[in-house]
């Protein structure tokens, strides 16, 4: 109830201009159509386990050598601009309004008809979530239209790591090796985990990792936006 106060204050704030242009938006629109229309959404066949670009949609040539510990990644859009300045300002400004926004468009791209039993939004560490205030994947979750079992406290940060993107891509796997652990054990279930960037998808395979350790049968990566490795940038 608090944080739906919240999300209409912030809504209140923005005053029918688009976030990004400053142009008039419909009623409680975050944007307005054009730049709505515009934003990097990803399209073209990509690789069903890490949704990178991919020739006819087949399983990319990285995770055939070495098979993540999730089995499946959906993303809205390409992190390039503006989908990052989106980002940005929900994660470092706290500006929630964008929630809802950035979880209808996650969950434009979410296949109907795939099961899942739990919701996990990646867990921030206790120091970070000090720091910055709110978790962005926990906001993007909780937005998420339709009824999902959300499960927060699922999965805790047990090690305090360095923020990945301090880190330069080949460090990130060891930065957050291990540092995941499940609470409670999860038989056979399929978990869908929310985060609002990937990029190697080195956190997200230590979260899985976790999940598998604890049991979890499928793991699905939910993102808004995917990095494209430099190369294809
Ligand atoms: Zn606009
Ligand atoms: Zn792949």
């Amino acid at each position: 109830m608090r944080l739906h106060a919240v999300h209409q204050f912030a809504a209140a704030l923005f005053g029918g201009r688009c976030f990004l242009c400053r142009g008039a938006t419909g009623r409680g629109a975050v944007l307005c159509a054009p730049c709505l229309a515009d934003l990097p959404r990803l399209r073209g066949p990509r690789c069903p386990r890490c949704a990178l670009p991919s020739p006819a949609g087949a399983l990319c040539g990285r995770c055939l050598a070495q098979p993540p510990h999730y089995d499946a990644s959906f993303a809205a859009l390409e992190y390039s601009f503006p989908a990052d300045a989106l980002i940005h300002a929900l994660k470092y400004r706290g500006e929630l309004a964008l929630a809802p926004l950035l979880a209808g468009l996650l969950a434009g791209v979410l296949p109907a008809d795939e099961w899942v039993d739990v919701v996990l939004p990646v867990p921030l560490s206790a120091a970070r979530l000090r720091e910055r205030g709110c978790n962005q994947a926990m906001e993007i979750a909780r937005a998420l239209p339709g009824r999902f079992r959300l499960a927060a406290m699922l999965c805790a940060r047990v090690r305090d790591t360095r923020a990945q993107s301090d880190l330069p891509w080949a460090a990130r796997v060891r930065n957050v090796r291990n540092a995941f652990h499940c609470a409670r054990a999860l038989d056979g279930e399929t978990v869908a985990v929310v985060d609002d960037v990937m990029t190697t998808g080195a956190t997200l395979d230590a979260v899985a990792a976790a999940l598998k350790r604890a049991g979890a049968a499928r793991v699905l990566n939910w993102v808004v936006a995917r990095t494209l490795p430099p190369t294809e940038a």
